[in-house]
């Protein structure tokens, strides 16, 4: 026996299969996808268990690492990125540390972008302890990632855009460089998910996810997965899972699944709300800079628009004029946004990176960064568009 596919056209597209790919239905027949929670799966005989259990043949086992709601979430995710096969995680760090388990040793580099998420970096830095060694490097900078390989070199990890600043990086330049010294390219696709980029289609070889984030798309859960080919998954992966126990709850599978049939339109209305509103900022006298890959002011605008699909994303910052206390003005004057550093939920939050996200870097590592104390970060989410507005002017008007 092998786990049965869902009936669909061969030549199926984007939208379709974000609505319907998964597992063919219970024999109840339930149109709606069906949340399995249960942590083991009942065998006709013993010779069947043994058969499963020695990996003879596929079927649900236990939920560790096999359950019918997550592969039906896998299954989803790898159709969207358009890659063979797909793992959920427990969270989008679970997804990072499977990555490092499966794929990594003592002794092996990695090279890394210094804008990645924030705790991405921080684990990296604390596998030196196992001998790991890691690079970091500019996001933007083709050149510094090629210099910065070593014949070690076993995985380059890029995330794009950045947080809180939206600097892109070109995946199919990095994707070049790490296959020429036969090392792999994973990309962390949280900020555009695939509704907009598919780094597999510009050569990456793996694709991380926070299903936590746009995939859910309602702030609800946390999740995590990595899409690769099969033998990656099956090979590299799978064994991980069945050891140390990275697993995604089917609850919250169930959730992200759910979430991702709405994720094409969620994205594209937030990320048109997005531009909208990074054109308003920059006419606004008390705004310095706004930064936004819409706008054609973005210094990688035509990369960005051709990566990801003519969109910017929903992730828009802006420097006030001032300091910590003109940000501050604007973001206590908010009442319909959230202040909260999360992001990918329909409902638009407003954050302070300097003191949040980026709070434990030194003053001196983040204005390298190019975080400054009047940079104000917003994920858009749904709400109407001139509330939105209407709650920063609220606090712009203040600084004159
Ligand atoms: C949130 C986030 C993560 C971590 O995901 P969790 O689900 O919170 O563990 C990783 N990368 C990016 C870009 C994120 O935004």
């Amino acid at each position: 026996m092998t786990i049965p596919r869902v009936d669909l056209p061969a030549d199926a597209r984007l939208d379709t299969l974000a609505v319907r790919e998964g597992l063919p239905p219970s024999p109840w027949g339930e149109n709606s996808e069906a949340l399995f929670i249960t942590s083991s799966f009942v065998h006709p005989d013993a010779a069947t268990a043994a058969r499963r259990f020695g990996n003879e043949e596929d079927a649900f086992v236990y939920s560790r690492f096999s359950n019918p709601t997550v592969t039906m979430m896998e299954r989803r995710l790898a159709a969207l990125e358009g890659t063979e096969a797909c793992i959920g995680t427990a969270s989008g760090m679970a997804a990072i540390l499977m990555l490092v388990l499966g794929l990594l040793k003592g002794g092996d580099h990695v090279v890394c972008s210094q804008s990645v998420f924030g705790a991405t970096i921080k684990l990296f830095q604390d596998f030196a302890r196992f001998g790991l060694e890691a690079s970091f490097v500019p996001q933007d900078d083709p050149g510094a990632w090629r210099a910065a390989m070593r014949p070690g070199t076993k995985l380059l990890f890029a995330e794009t855009p950045s947080n809180p600043l939206t600097e892109v990086c070109d995946i199919a330049a990095l994707a070049e460089i790490a296959h020429a010294r036969g090392a792999l390219l994973a990309v962390d696709n949280c900020f555009c998910s695939p509704a907009l980029q598919q780094p597999v289609k510009l050569g990456a070889d793996i694709v991380m996810h926070s299903g936590t984030k746009y995939l859910d798309g309602q702030g609800r859960v946390i999740a995590g997965a990595l899409c690769a080919p099969e033998h990656i998954v099956t090979g590299k992966f799978v064994p991980v899972m069945r050891t140390m126990g990275l697993t995604l709850s089917p609850f919250n599978a169930w959730v992200v699944l759910k979430g991702m049939e709405t994720l094409s339109i969620r994205m594209k209305a937030q990320s048109e709300r997005a531009l909208a509103l990074a054109r308003w900022l920059e006419e606004q006298p008390a705004v310095e800079r706004v930064f936004h890959p819409g706008l054609a002011s973005h210094p990688q605008h035509a990369l960005a628009m051709a990566q990801q699909g003519g969109q910017g994303g929903a992730v828009v910052s802006f420097a006030v004029r001032g300091g910590r206390a003109e940000a501050f003005a604007v973001i206590d004057a908010a009442r319909v946004c959230s202040i909260t550093t999360n992001l990918g939920d329909t409902k638009t939050t407003i954050s302070h990176p300097a003191s949040t996200s980026h709070g434990r870097l030194t003053e001196e590592q983040r204005l390298a960064a190019g975080i400054t104390q009047g940079l104000v970060r917003m994920a858009v989410g749904l709400e109407d568009l001139a509330d939105l507005k209407a709650d920063l002017q609220r606090g712009l008007a203040k600084l004159g």
